[in-house]
C-alpha cells in the first residue's frame, strides 16, 4: 500500500516527531564510563548522554542569563554611585562652600590613644616629625573622616 520510503527523503509529517539520531565517536575508556554510568542511573547509555546534553545546554542558558542580569545590576549601581558623587557640585549654591580643610585641630579631638607611628606624622602643638616606631598620641574625634590629630608625647601636658 504506502509506496517504499526513500532514505533520507521527504520524510512523512509523522516522523518529525521522532528523535534524531546523531552519532559520534568516542574514545573506548569514556563508552566504558558511559555504560557504567548508564547502568547506575538504568537507562540506555543513549537516554544517558541525552539526559547529559540536555543538562548541560540549560546550565550554559541559566548561566548566561544570570551573568545578563549581572552585568545590568552592576551597571546600576555604578550609574548610581557617579550620581550620588556628582551630586556635591551641583549643590554648591545654596551652601556655604565646602569648609576650607585646616589642619586638623586640637579642640576637636575627644580623646587621645597612645600609639606607634608607621609613617612620619607631625605633632599637632609642636610640629616635631614624630618617626615611624616612635610614641604618639592620635587624637580621637567625633567628626568620621576627619584628618588624624598626632601630639608627641611632651606636649600632652602642655596643652
Ligand atoms: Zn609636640
Amino acid at each position: 500500500m504506502s509506496e517504499h520510503p526513500k532514505r533520507g527523503r521527504k520524510p512523512a509529517p509523522d516522523t518529525e516527531r521522532k528523535d534524531r539520531v546523531i552519532q559520534t565517536r568516542v574514545p573506548k575508556d569514556l563508552e566504558s564510563t558511559l555504560k557504567e554510568a548508564a547502568e547506575r542511573e538504568r537507562v540506555s547509555v543513549s537516554h544517558l548522554i541525552r539526559n547529559v546534553l540536555e543538562d548541560t545546554f540549560n546550565l550554559v542558558d541559566n548561566i548566561i542569563a544570570d551573568s545578563a542580569q549581572l552585568v545590568d545590576t552592576v551597571r546600576r549601581d555604578a550609574s548610581k554611585l557617579a550620581a550620588s558623587a556628582r551630586r556635591p557640585e551641583l549643590n554648591t549654591e545654596g551652601k556655604q562652600a565646602q569648609p576650607t580643610v585646616e589642619g586638623p585641630s586640637i579642640d576637636d579631638v575627644e580623646a587621645w590613644q597612645e600609639v606607634l607611628v608607621n609613617k612620619p606624622v607631625p605633632c599637632a602643638n609642636c610640629g616635631l616629625i614624630l618617626a615611624r616606631g616612635a610614641k604618639a598620641l592620635r587624637g580621637l574625634s567625633a567628626t568620621s573622616g576627619a584628618a588624624s590629630v598626632w601630639l608627641c608625647p611632651p606636649c600632652l601636658s602642655k596643652i
